[in-house]
């Protein structure tokens, strides 16, 4: 997708040394590019989110009617706060390596502190951070470019439209992933409901 300052503007860091709290910043080629920072935020936007889906009680889970992204008159049903766990889970699995996954799942998932980690990763304090950072930028670049749907705004992903529709800078082998990504869901509206008779 193309990234403009009115994208970043809002997200990035006000601190950053890289941007100064814009969001893009000058690359290597001179080209302008996305701050990490602001990909940084996507994530743990996301990541606040899934914490907030797992520790919600399922009884305030419901399932909700929506418009068919691509139109019509065409209606599904979800469980959107299991459908965006299942998503965060399985984007986060296959985007990482294993080594950046086992730190994912201790501290992300498992919320162990660098003191537990590292001891058992066999890493020191400055190598775990800079794969958590890592990490962080690199799915919170796929959540929010991830085709055909995103994973942020999360506003969208809740309550409408989240189809990418613009190119993607996600490499031709990730995009063979999203695709696959994309099937999971599809699979889940594939699930026949009596809709007319439950309304
Ligand atoms: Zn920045």
């Amino acid at each position: 997708m193309e990234w403009t300052q009115s994208d970043t503007l809002a997200l990035a860091v006000q601190e950053c040394t890289q941007c100064l709290g814009i969001g893009m910043r000058k690359n290597a080629r001179k080209d302008n590019s996305v701050c990490n920072c602001v990909y940084r935020s996507i994530f743990r936007a996301c990541f606040a989110r899934f914490r907030q889906c797992i520790t919600k009680e399922k009884r305030h889970s419901h399932v909700v009617l929506e418009y068919s992204a691509r139109g019509g008159r065409r209606i599904t049903w979800g469980r959107k706060d299991e459908e965006y766990i299942a998503d965060f889970l399985l984007v986060s699995r296959r985007y990482l390596t294993e080594d950046e996954y086992k730190v994912f799942k201790y501290y992300f998932l498992l919320g162990a502190d660098w003191r537990l980690c590292c001891p058992r990763l066999a890493i020191s304090k400055g190598n775990f951070y800079s794969i958590v950072y890592r990490i962080e930028e690199r799915l919170g670049r796929i959540f929010r470019e991830l085709k055909p749907y995103s994973l942020y705004p999360l506003d969208e992903y809740f309550n409408g439209r989240t189809e990418n529709q613009t190119p993607s800078a996600v490499t031709v082998e990730d995009s063979r992933n999203v695709t696959d990504i994309g099937a999971g869901r599809r699979l889940v509206q594939r699930i026949k409901v009596p809709v007319r008779r439950a309304a």
